[in-house]
């Protein structure tokens, strides 16, 4: 049987626009223009990557607003067999609780799954908690911060950077990994693929068809709240000059403020 990977991709705002909703607190979606984060284009490669190596099958699902059908049609046309938008009033103003607990029960909706694939953490909000929330919630194991992901005879082939080397962890199916921004080339979508992708379409869930009752999900069952924001000036720096000619001063006062080692301590 096919080896099933699903591929968790989240539509964000450009970084550039973003707006936020001065009464919710919550970020304006509708004000701004809105991408796939950039991270979950190199998790969808990574499962790309397997699909051309062994022939799985790649599921993309994405919890968001309509708007995210443009995501849709763009992880099929870089190569996806099916794509899930699970999309409902009822999800709105979820925090990342929620989010995962959504997530997972549509995975779980899905039925068999193998290897499961997000980014490291998504561009607006960052938390990095989603990818983790939907392992535990599925209580299965997890690779976090992959820098390579491969599959060999059902299991998982994760590499890891660190500090002092690279980690190789080898966990058998089913398995969460998430992987790192930048940590491959993603491959592009042609106007064929994206014809095509447009013509097979893809699924929308409500919360009847993921299984959820509605104060588990969205805003009701989150348990952050943002009681206020407020905008930061940013402090101007003094903006020391160093003689370039003379750096024995620099080195003196990295020295002292412990950011430089002598070899001998
Ligand atoms: C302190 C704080 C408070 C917040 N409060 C609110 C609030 O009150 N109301 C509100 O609306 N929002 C709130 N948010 C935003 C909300 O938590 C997130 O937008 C959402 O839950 C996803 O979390 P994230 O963006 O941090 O994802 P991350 O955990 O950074 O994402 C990691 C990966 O998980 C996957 N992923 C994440 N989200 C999705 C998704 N929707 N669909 C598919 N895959 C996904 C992707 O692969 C992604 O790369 C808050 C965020 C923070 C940090």
């Amino acid at each position: 049987m096919a080896v099933e990977i699903i591929v968790m991709v989240k539509q964000v705002p450009d970084s550039q626009e973003v707006v936020i909703d001065p009464v919710t607190m919550n970020l304006n979606r509708s004000m701004t223009r809105n991408v796939t984060n950039r991270a979950d284009e190199n998790a969808l490669e990574a499962a790309l990557s397997i699909k051309d190596k062994i022939g799985a099958n790649v599921t993309v699902i994405s919890m968001g607003p309509p708007q995210a059908e443009t995501t849709m049609i763009e992880c099929l046309a870089r190569g996806a067999d099916r794509a899930i938008l699970v999309s409902d009033r009822f999800f709105g103003g979820a925090d990342t609780y929620p989010t995962g607990l959504t997530l997972a029960a549509t995975i779980s909706k899905i039925g068999k799954y193998d290897i499961i694939i997000a980014g490291e953490e998504s561009s607006d909000s960052s938390t990095g908690h989603v990818g983790p929330g939907v392992a535990e919630f599925l209580d299965i194991d997890q690779i976090t911060y992959a820098s390579n992901v491969d599959y060999e005879d059902g299991y998982v082939i994760g590499e890891r950077e660190l500090e002092d080397g690279t980690e190789v962890v080898k966990v058998p199916t089913p398995v969460l990994v998430t992987v790192l921004l930048n940590s491959n080339d993603p491959r592009r979508q042609t106007l064929r693929r994206k014809i095509d992708a447009i013509r097979k379409g893809f699924e929308v869930w409500n919360i009847e068809k993921v299984g959820l009752p509605p104060e588990w999900v969205g805003v009701r069952g989150s348990p952050t709240i943002v009681r206020r924001m407020r905008s930061i000036k940013e402090k101007e720096r003094a903006g020391k000059k160093y003689d370039l000619t003379n750096l024995g001063e620099l080195v003196k006062e990295l020295y002292e403020k412990k950011v430089l080692k002598m070899e001998e301590e």
